[in-house]
């Protein structure tokens, strides 16, 4: 997809003495006393504000925080704690404004912080009245809120249409190059590893995937399906039993293909959804009407581990396993250490994916790990992002 970004209107001196505008995201989570519990996002929107502040820009950033009712300020719903944190990452104090809609005074060189965009009244339906005066405020409007780019609100894509300039920030732009380079022109085999707890978003996901990858390697509760759709018995798992059908149709797919979907062969299974529920390791065909499967088999996940050590590309969403709870984690375990030892290229997206992903310490081992959770997955489904759309739409003006 054709966009502006922003890497080049600073490299060719354009940004200088410029209002910058930033779309970023950093909706971290927070305890109850307020203190940010993990700060990847505000971290990975540091590279966007350094470089206007480099470029010589006046430079403007929000974002939202958590879901607050619009127009109604609440002080939980404040930046003020990631203004703190980001001004400890910039080593410079960050001010943050509030009431920022009609207008913000800010120099070159410097930065503010205008308050949770969500409180802005007609935020989320995109209203034009608000986007147009946003646009007004600056000469260059730059999002890098991959996370939230699957969504059609103010900050994300009103404004994009009517500042002077819209542009991707360059951890935008690096999703998307990632996502493209693993599945516009792939290395083959071509692997997807489609797994975790959200069933029925998950399978029009690997509907779209079915007619790219070279195998799709499922876990989790779109594993049960499959093993449903294949006439096994999954007793009391979790699974989406309406769907079987989908899960058939994919498998037709694949096969006409040549390419597959390896169903488990073994499974780890409890009697009880606890972390201390005694586990089994058992036959897929021996799982009884009282079980839940909980993880895939050691001998699944040794078959699964060695396709991945083989493949070209390779795409992961979701833990094949209760992961959290070790007696059910193998199957994660050995799918994440195989993903890090393969020279494939990897890119993996999710919240449960990264945790997982943290929890091993593979970071360094994978190729890509995206910040978005719905926007990963709806790119993943083959759909258009609004946010980038609307970028492309301006760039081609
Ligand atoms: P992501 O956030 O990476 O997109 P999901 O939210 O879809 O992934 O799923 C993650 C959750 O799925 C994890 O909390 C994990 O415990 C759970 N899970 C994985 N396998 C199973 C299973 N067999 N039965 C129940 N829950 C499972
Ligand atoms: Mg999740």
């Amino acid at each position: 997809m054709n966009v502006i970004r922003f890497s080049d209107l600073c490299a060719q001196g354009k940004a200088r003495g410029q209002r910058v505008f930033i779309r970023a995201d950093m909706n971290v989570p927070q305890d109850e006393s307020g203190r940010i519990t993990e700060d990847t996002r505000i971290r990975a929107s540091v590279p966007a504000i350094r470089m206007a502040l480099d470029a010589g820009a006046a430079v403007m950033v929000t974002s939202h925080l958590g879901r607050p009712k619009e127009g109604e300020f609440k002080p939980e719903d404040s930046l003020a704690p990631v203004a703190r944190r980001l001004g400890e990452l910039l080593a410079s104090a960050v001010p943050l404004v509030s009431n920022w809609v009609d207008g913000v005074t800010v120099q070159p060189g410097q930065l503010v912080l205008l308050e949770n965009c969500r409180l802005n009244q007609g935020e989320k339906k995109n209203d034009e009245a608000l986007a147009r005066k946003m646009a007004a405020l600056c000469d260059i409007y730059v999002n890098d809120a991959f996370g939230t780019a699957h969504r059609a609100e103010g900050t994300t894509y009103g404004i994009a249409q009517y500042a002077p300039i819209a542009c991707a920030g360059p951890l935008l732009a690096a999703e998307i190059d990632a996502i493209t380079k693993a599945l516009a022109n792939p290395k083959r085999p071509l692997a997807a590893i489609v797994a975790g707890s959200k069933v029925s978003t998950k399978l029009t996901i690997l509907e779209s995937l079915a007619e790219k990858v070279d195998r799709l390697i499922v876990g989790g509760g779109i594993a049960n399906t499959f093993m449903l759709a294949a006439g096994l018995p999954i007793g009391q798992s979790l699974a989406e039993p309406d769907l079987a059908g989908a899960a058939r149709s994919v498998m037709e797919k694949m096969r006409a293909r040549g390419a597959q979907v390896p169903i488990p062969g073994d499974v780890v299974t409890a009697k009880r959804f606890a972390a201390d529920a005694p586990a089994a390791t058992k036959p897929a065909e021996a799982v009884e009407g009282d079980d839940l499967i909980l993880d895939i088999g050691p001998q699944t996940a040794q078959g699964l581990a060695a396709q991945l050590r083989e493949a070209g590309t390779i795409v992961w969403n979701g833990p094949v396993g209760v992961f959290e709870w070790d007696a059910f984690a193998h199957g994660t375990e050995t799918i994440a250490r195989a993903i890090a030892q393969s020279s494939a290229f990897s890119i993996a997206g999710g919240g449960d994916t990264l945790a997982a992903i943290a929890k091993y310490g593979i970071e360094k081992d994978v190729g890509y790990i995206s910040t978005g959770g719905g926007a990963f997955l709806e790119v993943l489904e083959g759909k258009t992002l609004p946010a980038l759309e609307i970028l492309a739409r301006r760039a081609a003006q």
